[in-house]
């Protein structure tokens, strides 16, 4: 009888919705004025997009 290969569930990642990038505001000075949006990697799944069980 065969084993059957696991397969990975597609679990995604619950702080960047699986896209492995948060983006982030970015404020300057001292009124912290917002300039923009910042994407960076995702430091809960590191990029890939899925949530480590
Ligand atoms: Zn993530």
């Amino acid at each position: 009888m065969p084993r059957k290969p696991s397969k990975p569930r597609p679990n995604p990642c619950p702080t960047c919705q699986g896209t492995g990038e948060v983006s982030r505001t970015v404020r300057v000075g001292r009124k912290r004025r917002a300039v923009g949006e910042q994407s960076g990697i995702c430091l809960t799944c590191l990029g890939s997009g899925q949530a480590t069980d």
